[in-house]
């Protein structure tokens, strides 16, 4: 059969947009075919465009219709003219929004036939993500994943909205620039007129923000890709959009009064949540006291508590040693679970093992007290103080590891979040934003035997530490937050250096030579000395906060077109080998040993 056209065919009204309101009217829809069934002499064919699925019936009546009918598969393209009816009694669909209605056709017009999916357009789907990626226009026509995109442009859109209501200008600002470190690698593209040169992509719009404080902009945003060569595992992405702004004359305090209304605005307005501001505020330090994180989930309690007073004196040399090396010794309260088997309790051992840590120590806290192969090393009196230090009841299970600071807080902040997932602890409808801030300036890399700045460089000093960037610069507090919703940073910023001293001292203690800052930096540096008005600003990522407000699981799936974790794009083939010719303009030479040569044969 010919492919026909819409000519003189207008579409009246979207798939699911009927109901009993539309009975008795003259319809055109037009749309994907979902499902057809022949049925008791007729022929039924779910309908199905971006707003729903209505069904369309064809009787043997109308000859023409019906017989085009019969050959309609599933994800052919049609046109369908027809009166909307409501259904008989009793064949109702509750389970469809259109569910009271359908269509009785009159005129079918085939579009374009398709090929079978390779698989269902439907929820819910089980199928290899790699398949779904290769071919994401088919699963991007799934309802969940076109309801991701809406809610996403959605989103967008209030965040334009609110930022425009309070002032804020959207610039864009190049892609094709300058290294602008936030601590990845650079992706860096070839410059074809400057033959040898590189542009950088930039890993966020930081620099330009800046200039355009200085320039008097006052408030800029721009919803941004950003782009950071990264090793992807965990939920990230070589490219990502930031929520990005940067605003004048401020301090931490607006920045994030600001930040918190706009959360707000978008919880409300494009997920229809009411959330509660201010939100809380923990320092990095009790955040890490805690949480053992940075990045805590205030959705349930298990808080890490210090026992190290007692883990030093008692006769167990592990907690001992644990110690005397000028480590910690710290645990958390598991409720109910004192029952655990000795095949669970090596299990949880595994899992903390897995995240650093050497061993796990546990007492089961049954009817005759604290029950451990290790209780034996504990005096009465000091098991009393380790009940009451981690405040537990018989029927508990405390969990203790002993180690550095850091592998302390990194396992036993993976168990927490373990043990809240395997006793259904978290409250899955609830948001928990809480801001983490007083964040020190820099941290001593082991690795690369110097200074680095925990956010980024050009983040400022708390104003009373300033002495201290000399002389101790770990001891040194930025003016910077995060901020976190369930477990997930979403988002950070800080007031910024604004003066060419302060940034030229930092540049120097994170061991960046005058000449080199001066060759990477010098707009900047040379920006600030033509009048800087002081300045801060945040980011935002964007791909996290829809993930969570529309409740997914990996960003991939609020993202139209994303990369799998090795960086390549499945749907389009890229990255893809080049013609040695393209190589050639650009001045390129591909290393064919160590990388294969890359080209096109
Ligand atoms: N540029 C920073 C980032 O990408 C955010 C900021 O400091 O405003 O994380």
């Amino acid at each position: 059969m010919e492919l026909e056209s819409m000519q003189g065919l207008k579409r009246t009204h979207q798939c699911g947009s009927l109901s009993r309101k539309e009975a008795g009217s003259a319809v055109v829809l037009t749309g994907w075919v979902a499902r057809r069934r022949d049925h008791g002499g007729l022929i039924f064919v779910d309908l199905r465009d971006r707003s729903g699925i209505v069904q369309v019936v064809f009787s043997p009546d109308d000859q023409d219709a019906f017989a085009k009918a019969e050959s309609l598969r599933s994800e052919y393209v049609v046109a369908v003219a027809g009166t909307v009816r409501v259904r008989p009694e009793g064949t109702e669909n509750p389970k469809l929004a259109t569910g009271d209605v359908e269509v009785v056709a009159r005129e079918v017009r085939i579009l374009n036939r398709a090929r079978t999916p390779v698989f269902y357009i439907e929820d819910g789907i089980e199928v290899d993500e790699n398949l779904r990626l290769r071919y994401r226009y088919l699963d991007l026509r799934r309802p969940e994943m076109q309801a991701a995109l809406a809610f996403r442009h959605r989103a967008a859109k209030v965040v334009r909205d609110f930022l425009d209501s309070r002032g804020f200008w959207e610039i864009e600002t190049p892609f094709l620039t300058r290294s602008t470190p936030e601590g990845a690698r650079d992706f860096l593209v070839p410059s074809r007129l400057n033959p040898g040169k590189f542009y950088a992509l930039p890993q966020s719009p930081q620099l330009f923000k800046q200039l355009l404080m200085v320039s008097g902009v006052e408030r800029y945003f721009q919803v941004v890709r950003c782009f950071r060569d990264e090793d992807l595992r965990a939920d990230r992405q070589p490219e990502f959009t930031q929520i990005d702004l940067e605003m004048s004359f401020v301090d931490s305090e607006d920045v994030m009064m600001l930040i918190e209304e706009l959360m707000a605005a978008v919880c409300c307005q494009a997920a229809g949540v009411e959330i509660e501001t201010p939100f809380p505020r923990l320092t990095y330090r009790e955040a890490l006291d805690r949480f053992g994180t940075d990045k805590p989930d205030l959705r349930y309690g298990l808080e890490l508590r210090d026992v190290s007073d007692v883990a030093a004196g008692c006769a167990f040399k592990v907690f001992q040693a644990a110690v005397a090396a000028g480590g910690q010794v710290r645990g958390i309260r598991v409720p109910g679970c004192a029952g655990y088997s000795r095949k669970d309790l090596d299990e949880l051992t595994q899992y903390a093992v897995r995240h650093g840590a050497k061993g796990l120590a546990y007492f089961l806290y049954t009817e005759n007290g604290l029950k451990s192969p290790i209780a034996k090393f504990f005096s009465a009196g000091e098991l009393e103080i380790l009940i009451q230090r981690l405040e537990a009841a018989p029927g508990d299970l405390l969990l203790f590891v002993a180690d550095t600071p850091e592998v302390v807080a990194t396992a036993l902040s993976a168990l927490r979040r373990e043990m809240a997932a395997r006793l259904g602890l978290v409250d899955q409808s609830r948001l928990a934003f809480v801001w983490v801030h007083d964040f020190p300036l820099l941290e001593y890399d082991d690795a690369e035997k110097r200074f680095v700045a925990v956010h980024h460089p050009f983040t400022a000093p708390v104003d009373e530490d300033l002495e201290l960037l000399r002389s101790a610069p770990e001891k040194v507090r930025a003016r910077a937050y995060d901020l976190v919703l369930n477990g997930v940073e979403i988002g950070g910023g800080s007031i910024r250096i604004h003066r060419r001293d302060i940034q030229e001292l930092l540049f120097a203690v994170i061991g960046l030579a005058p000449e080199e800052a001066r060759e990477k930096f010098g707009f900047l540096l040379d920006a600030f000395e033509y009048g800087t008005p002081p300045h801060g600003g945040f980011a935002v990522g964007f791909d996290r906060l829809v993930m969570l407000l529309a409740g997914k699981k990996t960003i991939r799936d609020v993202m139209a077109f994303p990369k799998t974790q090795s960086g390549t794009d499945l749907l389009t083939g890229a990255p893809g080998a080049v013609a040695p010719a393209q190589l050639e303009e650009l001045g390129v030479r591909v290393a064919a040993k160590r990388f294969g040569n890359g080209l096109k044969s």
